[in-house]
């Protein structure tokens, strides 16, 4: 059972300073989770991202674009899961992050456009026991009708907003926290085109390098600042908490550092 609705902002329960939002797949993980059991469980590489030239193109909703790779795989769901554990990878230092979180009472939410199952299993599996003190928002797994879990062409992927063009509106959750009148600090962190919407309700935007976000961003003008892993997430968080700099000069080095390198390119 997840932490998800067992409280309105689970996030508030210790009364932080900062909570820390982020995205899951490529963000946390070094690859895609999803995109690993489309190519190679389900109808394989190519159609896959003709389906995300197509949600770029604006020819398609992301969510029907993700429902179409989830229903091309027919492995029981068990079995995507080992096929999952045995390959997908955390960023190395996501570990030394989750530790210094626990004690800088800073929680972590994980918003996704992933599976919730997917991503607890797969923390539990490369974090252990610390995974509990995660919370995820993202969409579930349910059986076919009249099928389990368990068997071949027995599971498909239930959105948490089926109405939202992305089947998780990653915003909806962050804005709960961000309109409050009194409010903690909003860090999150993300690689996707999907991350933008949240990162805009946040303080303090960590995009990855290299990746779509940080263009947006720029295009946007959303402030933001760059990791290539989860050891610049952790230095720049540790250095806003013990007030050594503020969001606003971490963002505006990240513009900076973007600049530079775009110069030196
Ligand atoms: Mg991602």
């Amino acid at each position: 059972m997840s932490v998800n609705g067992a409280a309105p902002l689970p996030a508030m329960a210790t009364n932080p300073k900062f909570i820390f939002f982020t995205d899951f797949d490529g963000t946390v993980t070094l690859s895609d989770s999803n995109d690993y059991i489309t190519d190679n469980l389900g109808f394989g590489h190519s159609k896959r991202r003709q389906l995300n030239f197509d949600v770029l193109e604006d020819k398609m909703p992301f969510r029907d674009s993700f429902k179409q790779m989830m229903d091309s795989i027919t492995t029981s769901f068990p079995e995507c899961m080992e096929t999952l554990r045995k390959n997908i990878k955390l960023d190395p230092h996501f570990k030394d992050f989750l530790d210094w979180s626990i004690s800088a009472n800073v929680p972590i939410v994980v918003l996704s456009g992933g599976m919730e199952p997917v991503i607890r299993a797969l923390f539990e599996e490369l974090v252990g026991k610390d995974a509990e003190r995660i919370q995820i928002v993202s969409n579930d797994v349910a059986a076919r009708p009249g099928k389990s879990i368990d068997q071949v062409g027995g599971w498909e992927i239930q959105f948490l907003h089926p109405e939202s063009g992305f089947g998780h509106d990653k915003s909806v959750e962050i804005r709960k926290y961000s309109t409050l009148p009194e409010r903690p600090v909003l860090f999150y962190a993300g690689d996707g085109v999907s991350d933008l919407s949240a990162a805009r309700e946040t303080d303090l935007l960590f995009a990855k390098k290299g990746h779509d976000l940080v263009n947006y961003c720029v295009r946007e003008d959303v402030p933001f600042t760059i990791f290539q892993d989860w050891s610049a997430i952790l230095e720049g968080c540790k250095e806003i908490a013990e007030g050594r700099i503020t969001v606003k000069e971490a963002a505006q080095r990240g513009f900076e550092q973007y600049k530079k390198d775009k110069a030196g390119a």
